[in-house]
């Protein structure tokens, strides 16, 4: 979600196919552009990217059941609901859906994806409380006080903290809290197989520090300063055993455009900077961001 984001909530209309009860789509600047479909495609092993052009969705799949990381819109839900049927594999088949952070872009789907599998919802203490009401607080950077940023309400998350392992079968998904872009902001890791050898994967929270009013990361007296906090969780993505990095946002790294070098001899989705180049970038915007606070 942008900082500048506007929000207009429009009408919800019915959902054709596999999602049958839409949640109230969002209709922000680049949700449109966000929202374009995009054809499911391989990414190393059991790891498929089946979200929309500017929302990563993620299935990492196993005989034993399927994860599913994020939803995007309310809108994409039906686009990846496809997208994991066009693959040849089964919604019912979606043990769990696990959320990086609490925004209405990334976890604004889930409520839908989560009817559509039966899926038990995977977060942080506090992405939990955001996904179960509904709504972000004030300790959220984004957090808007007019109009109130909606998520589609989870009826039921299981809670993670830090290390936790997440197992379905013989699949197993490691917590990584990253907070700072929200303060329950998730970073999952998983190794995926291929050929014989096997990839640190790390499906990489945002570390943005954008916010929205007068929200300062340095603290007001009303809430903390978090700036150390966040530079911990960057500090952490960049030290993460990574060969695969795979953002919440695909553009950050050009994961849709690699996707199309993609062969059976080549594997464009592997760089072991991939992690180190990420964090850096958000520690710059970082640094500026506290330095304007500080003045
Ligand atoms: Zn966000």
């Amino acid at each position: 979600m942008t900082r500048l984001a506007k929000l207009l909530v429009v009408v919800a209309m019915t959902a054709a196919g596999m999602v049958q009860a839409q949640d109230v789509p969002v209709n922000c600047d680049n949700c449109k552009a966000w929202n374009a479909p995009v054809k499911p495609f391989n990414i190393v092993g059991n790891t498929w990217y089946v979200g929309v052009a500017g929302l990563s969705a993620v299935l990492v799949t196993s005989e034993g059941g399927h994860i599913l990381l994020d939803g995007a819109l309310p809108q994409s839900a039906p686009l990846i609901a496809a997208n994991i049927e066009s693959l040849g594999f089964s919604m019912k088949d979606v043990k769990l859906i696990l959320n990086s952070h609490a925004h209405w872009d990334h976890a604004g789907g889930i409520a839908a994806l989560q009817r559509a599998s039966g899926a038990t919802v995977v977060a942080s203490a506090s992405g939990a409380q955001v996904l179960q009401s509904g709504t972000n607080g004030r300790d959220d950077p984004q957090y808007q006080a007019k109009p109130v940023v909606h998520v589609a309400k989870v009826d039921k998350v299981t809670v993670v903290k830090e290390g936790d392992v997440v197992k379905l079968g013989q699949l197993a998904l490691t917590a990584h809290m990253t907070p700072g872009h929200t303060p329950g902001g998730t970073t999952w890791t998983w190794t995926s197989c291929e050929d014989g050898r096997c990839y640190n994967v790390v499906y990489a929270d945002s570390l943005n520090a954008y916010a929205s009013g007068n929200f300062r990361f340095t603290g007001d007296g009303k809430t903390p300063d978090i700036a150390a906090s966040f530079q911990a969780s960057i500090a952490k993505v960049a030290a993460l055993p990574c060969d695969i990095i795979i953002p919440v946002h695909p553009g950050t790294t050009g994961l849709l455009e690699k996707a199309t070098g993609r062969t059976s001899e080549h594997n464009p989705f592997i760089d072991k900077n991939g992690c180190r180049a990420y964090a850096d970038e958000a520690g710059k915007l970082l640094a500026k961001r506290l330095a304007s606070e500080r003045g």
